[in-house]
């Protein structure tokens, strides 16, 4: 599209270029006057004029005093027709000496021509120049069979090892028989072993498992083929198939090769769920990598790595022994990993000493490798726009907030009245979780928006949890709707903004997970409802709901209700130390930010008091 645009700005200008030329070439000679016949008439009868030269339709006079004029007939008449219309004699026109000459060198056939065939010339030139990106577009297709894997064959300097790979003992543990196998393929043939063909990395976005796999490579310093699932699918039907055969091909030349899918999900989605579209170029681009996997000989040198996020929707067929047996799963990192992994990317960065890694650590519960990546690249670049030699523990702590609710809106304006609801609204928040002994300490308060919160309120467990308790998901779930009771206390019903409509989705599936998945309703019992899945793909949900009608309404009831009565708790709460809440809410307009500590005291009762 921009191409076409580009060829259609240059065909402009081109007209335009052509347009200025024709133009000069055919008022070149016009420095001189121009007059009108019925002027030259008057100048041949006072005998003013001594030469004409008639070229067509154009007039060129030199006048008796030397000066040139020019001037325009009719092209049909002839110029002694013409100047007898105007009153000149015969025998006035004597003494004038006239010229008739045919037009002739470049410019005349320049001026002719030119505007016959100069667009002609231009439309060609511009079906030309889209012919040949559309063509270039189809020698693309032509070539679409061909994998467009990236290969890396990595040197000393860009190789990526396992000591790249900070904590995940586990992974690369499983990983080193990998590396081993690619490395002394015979030891474990001249036992009669099978090295496995293909191993799936399982675990949430940016956990490292395209760094682990590249690790893999450079442990064993095979070549690496990276493609990606979606890259498989193009708007051909057939051309996945191909890639994956084209693919396996080069790995097979390279063997020992590790083949790395990365999000084999976008093409190895259980079969026949009817979800989503060109499920059939899906299916056969699947069905290519069964049987490419099937092909080749367990011993090769080639292992398939592929990565996912969601194994829970892989093709059951990609599981069975021979293909995916193996699985690693690679999970957000504990408290331990993170210092690790923060140690690796502050490797070269200068830190201010009094920064520790164990500090960042504790305060990124839930962060991924590469959240953590981005926020010491995110502290670097702030040190570096204050001018700083360092970065220092403010940098640092800023990028956590930015990399947990996205960057600051300073320049969002708010009216004095959303800000004082949004201080209420956060000041709501924070109090009913300190209030609540089953909620993480609050670390931080603000009337700053970011990204798309109006404001917020950081709290952060001590240390990190697997579990939570069903006290936990009471207290959570009253610590939700802190926000909208606090709201609602203090500007009434009619006042209820839109703004807490998040916390209401968030306090539904709260309660909707305690019910369905972790079998927190005593009226409904020990049991799941459904698959989560239900919530992402409705269609498929359709067939995993293991319950009746009847169980559903009872389920949406047991939700209401565990909603209504955190709400009412959250309400009594702040009806109770409303008094508080003022504080918080006036503090909150004047500083916008408060930090654990302001917070705390200003607070003046201890965590858990209501418990
Ligand atoms: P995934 O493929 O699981 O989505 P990536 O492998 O692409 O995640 O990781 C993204 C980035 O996060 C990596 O390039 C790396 O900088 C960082 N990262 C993730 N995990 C680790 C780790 N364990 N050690 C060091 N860096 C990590
Ligand atoms: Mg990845
Ligand atoms: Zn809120």
């Amino acid at each position: 599209m921009r191409a076409l645009l580009k060829n259609i700005g240059i065909f402009v200008i081109a007209m335009v270029v052509l347009a200025l030329v024709a133009n000069f070439v055919r008022t070149s000679k016009n420095e001189v006057r121009t007059v009108a016949i019925s002027e030259l008439a008057a100048g041949i009868q006072r005998k003013e004029v001594k030469k004409i030269e008639v070229m067509d339709a154009d007039l060129t006079i030199t006048r008796v005093d030397g000066k040139t004029e020019v001037s325009r007939k009719e092209p049909t008449e002839s110029l002694p027709t013409v100047l007898r219309a105007y009153g000149v004699t015969p025998e006035q026109l004597v003494g004038v000496q006239l010229d008739v000459v045919g037009q002739t060198g470049w410019r005349y056939w320049l001026g002719m021509l030119l505007p016959v065939f100069g667009p002609i010339i231009l439309i060609i030139a511009l079906f030309y120049f889209m012919a040949r990106q559309v063509s270039g577009a189809n020698n693309r297709a032509m070539g679409f069979g061909q994998s467009v894997a990236k290969e890396h064959v990595q040197d000393e300097k860009t190789k990526v090892t396992f000591a790249d790979v900070a904590g995940m003992k586990e992974s690369k543990e499983e990983l080193s028989e990998v590396v081993e196998f690619l490395k002394q393929k015979e030891k474990f043939t001249d036992m009669g072993a099978k090295i496995p063909k293909g191993l799936l990395l399982m675990g949430p976005p940016g956990t490292g498992k395209t760094l682990l796999a590249r690790a893999v490579a450079g442990e064993a310093g095979v070549p690496f083929l990276h493609m990606s699932g979606s890259e498989f699918v193009e708007m051909f039907v057939g051309v996945g198939a191909s890639r994956v055969r084209d693919l396996f091909q080069r790995a097979k030349k390279l063997a020992p090769a590790i083949v790395f899918i990365d999000e084999i999900d976008a093409v190895g989605r259980r079969r026949g769920s009817g979800m989503g579209g060109s499920h059939d170029e899906r299916e056969q681009t699947l069905n290519q990598i069964l049987v490419e996997m099937d092909g080749f000989e367990a011993n090769s040198g080639i292992i398939v790595i592929a990565a996912t996020n969601r194994a829970d929707v892989l093709d059951p067929a990609l599981l069975r022994p021979g293909r995916f047996d193996r699985r690693v799963t690679v999970t957000y990192p504990d408290i331990n990993e993170r210092e690790a992994i923060a140690g690796v990317h502050a490797k070269n960065k200068p830190l201010n000493p009094e920064i520790s890694l164990r500090g960042i650590a504790e305060r990124t519960p839930g962060f991924t490798g590469a959240d953590l990546a981005n926020l010491l690249n995110e502290a670097a670049i702030l040190a570096v726009r204050r001018a700083k030699k360092i970065i220092d523990l403010t940098e640092i702590l800023e990028s956590i907030d930015k990399v947990l609710l996205g960057p600051e809106r300073r320049s969002h304006v708010f009216s004095d009245e959303e800000k004082r609801m949004t201080a209420y609204h956060e000041g709501g928040h924070a109090l009913v979780s300190h209030l609540l002994k089953h909620t993480d300490p609050i670390r931080k308060v603000s009337i700053i928006s970011r990204g798309h919160a109006g404001g917020y309120t950081l709290k952060m467990p001590v240390e990190d949890k697997h579990y939570h308790t069903r006290a936990e998901f009471i207290d959570d779930l009253a610590m939700t709707l802190g926000g909208y009771a606090a709201e609602k206390l203090i500007f009434g019903d009619d006042m209820i903004s839109t703004g807490p409509s998040s916390d209401l989705r968030a306090a539904t599936r709260i309660a909707r997970d305690a019910v369905t998945q972790y079998g927190m309703s005593d009226v409904l019992g020990p049991r799941t409802f459904g698959t989560r899945e239900e919530l992402v793909y409705v269609g498929q949900g359709m067939a995993d709901k293991d319950y009746s009608e009847k169980t559903s309404e009872v389920i949406d009831g047991e939700v209401a209700r565990l909603v209504k009565e955190a709400n009412e708790r959250a309400k009594s709460l702040l009806v109770a130390h409303r008094g508080v809440l003022d504080r918080i809410a006036e503090e909150l307009l004047k500083k916008e930010t408060l930090e654990e500590a302001e917070f705390v005291a200003l607070v003046g009762v201890p965590k858990g008091l209501a418990a």
